[in-house]
């Protein structure tokens, strides 16, 4: 039947030739093509004895930063969680006593704050959306595990262990 664009090509199979029929120069031509191939630089990375430099825009895991003095940065106003698009950020507030000055910059702070690593996408919302400066994307990428609950992560893998203040006191004599 005619077909209704009429882009039909018809096309006629010719019978095969000598050489055709005997399939050795095709078995020597892909031979080529393998051998050629085998000698070629191999783009494989042999993880993870050899590891590729990150790219300068790579986002890894988030840490939830320290001010000058040690004192946690983070607010919990939220933003954060509103801005993610994965939904991947809860959070619970509480108020700072007297005597946790030394422990948190604000008067208000996350006393859980928990990222779920299953639905980031790493896109850097919540980077974007925080006022404080309390949230980056600096960590390194986000390591494999089994179950499903260990990559929900809380404050003790997020927020960045506490240095040493008389170090950066003397950095900054130098
Ligand atoms: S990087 Fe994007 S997806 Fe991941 S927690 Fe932040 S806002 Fe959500
Ligand atoms: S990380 Fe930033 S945006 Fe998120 S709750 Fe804390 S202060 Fe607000």
């Amino acid at each position: 039947m005619q077909s209704l664009s009429n882009r039909k090509k018809v096309i006629e199979q010719k019978p095969m030739n000598f050489w055709e029929k005997i399939y050795l120069p095709a078995i020597f031509k892909g031979l080529g093509i393998t051998i050629r191939h085998f000698f070629k630089k191999i783009p494989t990375i042999k993880y993870p004895e050899e590891q590729r430099p990150y790219s300068k825009n790579f986002r890894g895991q988030h840490s939830l930063k320290r001010d000058e003095q040690g004192r946690e940065r983070c607010t919990a106003c939220g933003l954060c969680a509103l801005s993610c698009p994965a939904e991947a950020i809860t959070m619970t507030a509480a108020e700072r006593t007297k005597d946790e000055k030394h422990l948190y910059r604000e008067e208000k702070y996350a006393s859980v704050y928990e990222i779920n690593m299953l639905r980031c996408i790493f896109c850097g919302l919540c980077e974007e959306a925080c006022p404080k400066e309390a949230i980056y994307l600096d960590g390194p990428h986000v390591t494999a595990d089994y179950l499903r609950k260990d990559f929900i992560y809380g404050k003790d893998k997020l927020v960045e262990p506490k240095f040493d203040i008389t170090m950066l006191t003397q950095e900054k004599s130098i």
